[in-house]
């Protein structure tokens, strides 16, 4: 069991390409932390500085209290899963699990104990004697991480473990994922640039982008208070709407203007906002903030008339796209709620759950 820690790493390849860029991470003993961005962001890099498949340019790892900059992989203790599961073709999937603990001198009866133990866990004691080339896309990762499982390793590294699978395996695994990391209680990091996977398996993300930690925070803590508009428009999907517009006062109270509606700040968001009267500023409303009045137990604050361009029917939902002033925004309704195409309806934003960022910094205000 291990905490991992990352203290002023920076990774520049070559003479100038920074892929990380002086992050520090805390990732605390038997959490399960995912990095997630877009690609090119320095997810995985920082991933393999963990694993030490690459050496940081400059700052500190630690893996429990031991500084890890000069320990070679095999003495890390870690097990990392690749995105292309890397088994090796000629050996059955038992062989592919044995195959670190051989290296590592274990006894025959020890070998066999764990690789069965972890078939069980992962459900693949039934496919010990296949080749790899004999399993599904789906089993092959069972085969990966149970290669790991084997090791009883102090972290689990995952690079984009489940990229290669069709989204109903995805889906399926990131529940097996999530049971086997409360069953065997061990630290994880893991990597991937799908937000959803990041809200669904991690105890907190930790977002990237251009070589930084933007934050590092709960799935719903991000969600509801992103620190800037890239998080918020990164986490979330359909993803949050950005309006812009000007805080304007009115007899006492904030509004947000778009120059075609206006909408009142609530009082509680007031304080932080007063400070940006008569400038430009952005809104960031989520798709379920935004109501079809007909449907809402809203009053009629805050009422904006909007124009329905597309009804997408997901079948627990409805996805509705609609032109509101200068601005297209979605709104995620409930299945029975079916405006006509090209109709006009009044809809409500639930401006307790807007979130206001600077226009020039882009920074979350509120
Ligand atoms: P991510 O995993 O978020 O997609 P990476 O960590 O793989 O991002 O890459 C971060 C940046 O570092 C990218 O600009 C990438 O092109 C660059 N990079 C990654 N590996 C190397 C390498 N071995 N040599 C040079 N540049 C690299």
């Amino acid at each position: 069991m291990a905490q991992v820690s990352l203290r002023n790493v920076t990774k520049i390849y070559g003479k100038n390409i920074v892929a990380v860029n002086n992050i520090n991470l805390g990732v605390e003993n038997k959490e399960f932390v995912v990095l997630v961005g877009p690609s090119g962001c320095g997810k995985s890099t920082t991933l393999r500085m963990i694993a030490g498949l690459e050496k940081p340019t400059s700052g500190k790892i630690y893996i429990g209290d031991r500084m890890v900059n000069d320990v070679p992989v095999k003495d890390r203790n870690v097990a990392m899963v690749f995105q292309n599961y890397a088994l090796y073709p000629h050996m059955t999937v038992y062989e592919n699990m044995a195959f670190a603990l051989k290296l590592r001198k274990y006894s025959s009866s020890e070998i066999k104990k764990r690789v069965e133990e972890a078939a069980s866990i992962l459900g693949i004691g039934h496919l010990l004697n296949r080749k790899p080339r004999e399993l599904s896309g789906g089993e092959r990762q069972r085969v990966a991480v149970g290669r790991a499982i084997v090791r009883k390793p102090l972290v689990f590294l995952f690079d984009e473990p489940l990229s290669n699978l069709d989204a109903k395996m995805r889906i399926q695994m990131r529940a097996e994922l999530n049971r086997l990391h409360l069953r065997i209680q061990t630290t994880m990091i893991y990597v991937t640039h799908d937000q959803e996977e990041a809200m669904t398996l991690g105890d907190r993300i930790a977002v990237m982008r251009k070589g930084k930690v933007l934050q590092f925070d709960t799935p719903l803590n991000i969600y509801e208070k992103p620190v800037n508009k890239f998080v918020a428009g990164f986490i979330g999907s359909p993803p949050m709407n950005f309006i812009s517009g000007r805080i304007v006062k009115k007899n006492g109270r904030l509004y947000f203007d778009e120059g075609f509606f206006s909408v009142e700040i609530p009082q509680e968001k007031s304080p932080k906002l007063i400070d940006y009267v008569g400038k430009d500023m952005i809104l960031g409303i989520r798709p379920e903030c935004i109501y079809d009045k007909l449907f809402s137990k809203f009053s009629a604050e805050n009422t904006i008339k909007a124009k329905c361009e597309i009804l997408e029917t997901m079948g627990s939902k409805n996805h509705l796209h609609l032109s509101v002033g200068r601005h297209n925004l979605v709104a995620v309704v409930s299945p029975n709620n079916k405006p006509e195409r090209g109709s006009f309806m009044d809809i409500v934003l639930d401006m307790r759950k807007a979130v206001f960022f600077d226009s020039s910094t882009e920074e979350s205000i509120s």
